[in-house]
């Protein structure tokens, strides 16, 4: 294909373009698009590449504590003691390691994720409108565009509607560029070039056919550039919160080890390098370096589980507030019902027809009601059957005897409706060729078709909300409204249609002609059942404390009588729009709180529901698709777009996008976010204590002077094997049952609990407790001081390994038989602390680094059961605390 690079699209006539590029206004084949995209490449800019690994890697390196430790490491060595130096370089290795795989594996995870929601673009291919990866498309492509969508790639444009582009993406101009399909001055600069769409600019008004002439890095933005795909930073408000905390404690912990050390030395006579290597050796203990990595890996797993559960985390932050979602705001058509429509019922002016069949396949009988006229009702709805397959763009096509819509599934109904009165679709679209269209638009609520009539004049067709259509013709509302609540009280989907003879054909079709003359016709009613997902989700949401609120376009009754048969609320309130605008904002937010139906709204009414909302504290989701849906999507705390029906627009305004636009997909996340926040507590509450008991224990020794239990290497041997194994597997944690019986969370409650304060404390000190027992108690037996301190460092570990189990359980009533057998995560790290500590107490190598000896069976037994008894006391302790009502968490 000839194709040159510099060709001025924007310069040539329509067919000019589609001749250059051997392509054909109703699309081109698959197979000739594959073997374009051989010849092209893909419509892609090539991808940043991260930062290189071992720049991450020795990005580990960079922090306080570790320049600290270095510091140490070569004290030690000048010191005369090469075994701590080399312990303290092999805990900032593995240390480096595990943060340098945590963080690429939090890395992977969420650039997989954001492949999921990769732009797609409305193609015509092989004769269907098809919805392809934007990556596929090949110059000669003819696509399809709308308000909301960014353009594919560069397209010159064929037929327009009303669009217009932002591309200030490009020009750097802020007001939108009015758009057309005529032939422009071949030297018109970018800015003029008003027949051309660039690829990356959004699409602010319209629709348009058009073509694509370049693609990828042949594009103006790839000319440019090749960015413009900000990757999110893998940080959250939660983790910048750990980090400070971090950073504040490590030299809070660096002042005290200085006192400590001062201490030591003047006051309690230790002999100074002694002394030097054990708080150096406590000051890397009692810092959890390893926290943020941790919580990294928590988050990241969260995101996972919820991308599997069909809800793509777009920001990390989100997975933090789903869990403290209080309020769910979602849309109606196709998220809480299935958004297969099917025409069921038709109104005309002297006849009811009731139409049988299921799904969008073509069969099904009309039946008319109060007669049994059949023929002669079908007859008199033969006016509104056709408007309804000529005011749309829908089409149907059979594929292994399935039948499917492309487009609207509400106009798809109509042509299978159409197709049952016994109408061939093509046939009649080719009797009375469309000449010009008004859109459809939630602002007025209908669309408008303007066709070639085969007498030489022409029909205009509009079809829209009946309010809409009744204000226009003038139709009796007293006729027409009882007849719009009957068939919305069944839950029906209520559309009107209007039409009107023009002896001429005008070439244009504009808002002026659809003032007068035009005739209403009737209603047809659809039915969208409600999605069987969306009745358990509404009752888990009720169960867990979420309020759930329907915001949606659709009638009043309509809306109610859904929200009635999804169990959205005991006796739920409705409210419309237009009561709505007769509030002020401070009416709105008692009233919001209070009404979980809202009807007949636009996009700014949920902009304004959301802030009345959050003015009461809540934390809100909210649902939206549409261009105009972006502000109230950026300002809800968990924006949600629909991964099919949402625009581009609207997909990046958000922090969640659904793959299957369905509602129960919100509730899983809320389920998964609230699992993440449990998970991330319960790694503190059991990170902090492990700690806690190391650094008390030596503290106390130091303040009463008698021998130190730990030496400074068996400090860090500690650290180093929790931190590779426990550490890591309360990421892993399953949701604990009941997570959705319980009210939200306070959005403002810190993570550091007094529940978790307490918990420190309590542990810390039992674990401190049982070290220097086991210490004083084999000293007293005539035990060496190395097997002494050998029984220390395995009392601490067996104390942190038994105190998993209380902590992998907050909430639920006690440990279960479930629970002590644990996950395999847990299994697997407990295997690998048992071999770590069978090593370090019983093979010779070992003894010689850590100055350890081999434990007496009874002295393991012991061991083991101080553990035990260790955990039963913190169960009994959780049991009391809930008879006495201390804490929220545990009640
Ligand atoms: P939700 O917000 O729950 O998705 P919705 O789909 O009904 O509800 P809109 O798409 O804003 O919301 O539609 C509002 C109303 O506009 C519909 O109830 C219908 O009367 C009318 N309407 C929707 N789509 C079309 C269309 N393609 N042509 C004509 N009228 C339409």
């Amino acid at each position: 294909m000839g194709i040159e690079a510099d060709t001025p699209w924007h310069g040539l006539p329509d067919y000019e373009v589609l001749a250059r590029l051997q392509a054909d206004i109703g699309g081109l084949s698959g197979a000739e698009a594959a073997a374009r995209l051989g010849v092209h490449g893909p419509n892609s800019l090539p991808v940043s590449r991260g930062v290189h690994p071992l720049r991450r890697f020795l990005a580990q390196f960079n922090s306080a504590l570790i320049y600290f430790l270095l510091a140490a490491a070569a004290g030690a060595t000048v010191l005369g003691h090469p075994i701590d130096a080399a312990v303290i370089l092999a805990v900032v290795l593995v240390n480096a390691i595990v943060g340098f795989l945590q963080e690429g594996k939090a890395e992977r995870a969420l650039n997989a994720i954001r492949g999921l929601i990769a732009p797609h673009a409305h193609v015509l291919r092989d004769g269907h409108r098809q919805s392809l990866p934007v990556e596929g498309l090949v110059p000669g492509d003819i696509v399809l565009l709308e308000a909301g969508d960014r353009v594919p790639a560069d397209v010159r444009i064929l037929h327009a509607r009303g669009l217009s582009i932002d591309e200030a993406l490009l020009t750097g101009e802020s007001v939108t560029s009015e758009k057309q399909e005529q032939a422009v001055a071949a030297d018109a600069s970018i800015g003029d070039r008003s027949n051309m769409g660039f690829s990356g600019t959004l699409i602010a008004t319209g629709q348009a056919k058009a073509v694509v002439v370049k693609t990828g890095v042949h594009t103006e933005i790839g000319r440019i550039s090749a960015m413009l795909q900000q990757v999110e930073s893998v940080s959250t408000p939660l983790l910048r919160q750990i980090d400070r905390f971090a950073r504040r404690f490590t030299w809070f912990v660096l002042a005290g080890s200085v006192l400590l050390f001062a201490f030591a030395v003047l006051a309690r006579d230790f002999e100074w390098t002694e002394a030097l290597i054990a708080v150096v050796a406590l000051a890397v203990g009692v810092v959890p370096e390893g926290l943020p990595a941790v919580i990294t890996i928590t988050l990241a797993i969260g995101v996972q589980r919820m991308a599997a559960r069909k809800a793509v985390i777009r920001k990390l932050p989100a997975v933090e507030t789903l869990g403290a979602t209080s309020v769910i705001c979602t849309d109606k058509t196709g998220t809480l019902t299935r958004n297969e429509m099917t025409a069921r019922h038709l109104h005309l002016p002297d006849h009811r027809l009731e139409v049988s069949g299921s799904g969008y396949a073509p069969l099904g009988s009309f039946a008319a009601i109060g007669h049994d006229d059949d023929a002669g009702a079908l007859a008199a709805a033969s006016g509104l059957i056709r408007c309804g397959l000529l005011c749309g763009d829908s089409l149907l096509h059979e594929q292994n005897s399935l039948w499917h819509v492309d487009g609207d599934p509400m106009e798809g109904a109509l042509v299978a409706l159409a197709m049952k009165a016994g109408l061939s679709p093509d046939h009649v679209r080719a009797e009375w060729p469309r000449i010009d269209t008004i859109p459809f638009d939630a602002a007025y609520r209908f669309m408008a078709t303007l066709h070639r009539a085969p007498d030489g004049g022409a029909l205009l067709l509009v079809k829209g909300a009946p309010e809409a259509l009744l204000a226009m013709t003038g139709a009796s509302a007293d006729f027409w409204e009882p007849r719009i609540a009957e068939a919305a009280s069944l839950g029906e989907r209520v559309l009107g249609f209007a039409a009107k003879h023009l002896p001429v054909a005008p070439d244009r079709l504009a808002f002026t002609d659809l003032d007068r003359g035009i005739d209403f016709l009737g209603l047809v009613g659809f039915i969208d059942p409600p999605r069987d997902e969306a009745v358990a989700a509404i009752a888990e949401c009720r169960a867990a404390g979420i309020a759930v609120k329907m915001i949606t376009g659709d009638h009043k009754a309509t809306a109610l009588a859904i929200a009635n048969q999804i169990g959205l609320a005991d006796d739920p309130q409705v409210a419309t729009g237009a009561e709505i605008d007769a509030l002020s904002d401070e009416e709105l937010i008692p009233f919001a709180a209070a009404v979980s139906v809202f009807a007949r709204t636009s996009p700014e009414h949920k902009l304004r529901i959301v802030r009345a909302l959050q003015a009461r504290g809540a934390i809100v989701a909210m649902t939206g698709d549409g261009v105009n849906d972006a502000p109230s999507l950026k300002q809800a705390d968990v924006g949600t777009a629909m991964g099919h029906k949402g625009t581009e627009a609207a997909k990046e305004a958000a922090d969640m996008v659904l793959l299957d636009d369905n509602f129960a997909s919100i509730v899983s996340a809320v389920h998964e976010g609230r699992t993440v926040h449990d998970n991330i507590r319960k790694v503190i509450s059991w990170t902090i204590p492990t700690n806690g008991g190391e650094t008390l224990a030596v503290v106390i020794a130091i303040a009463a002077g008698f021998t130190l239990p730990m030496t400074a290497t068996q400090i860090l041997w500690i650290n180093l094997v929790l931190t590779v194994t426990l550490g890591l597997v309360l990421a892993f944690e399953p949701p604990e049952p009941g997570v959705m019986n319980r009210p939200p969370r306070k959005p403002d409650a810190g993570l550091l609990s007094p529940f978790l304060l307490w918990r420190v404390v309590i542990v810390s000190t039992l674990l401190a407790a049982a070290a220097l027992g086991v210490f004083h108690w084999s000293l007293r037996n005539g035990e060496d001081l190395q097997t002494a301190r050998t029984m220390v460092v395995n009392m601490l570990i067996v104390g942190e390994t038994f105190y998993l189990f209380n902590v992998r359980y907050l909430h639920a009533q006690s440990i279960t038989w479930r629970g002590v057998q644990g996950t395999p995560a847990v299994l697997a790290a407990i295997a690998a602390v048992v071999v770590a500590q069978l090593l370090f107490t019983y093979w010779p190598p070992m003894h010689d680094i850590f100055d350890t000896r081999p434990l007496s069976l009874a002295d393991g037994a012991l061991i083991l059961a101080i553990g035990v008894g260790i955990m039963l006391l913190l169960e009994v302790e959780k049991h009391a605390l809930r008879r006495l009502g201390w804490f929220d968490e545990v009640r």
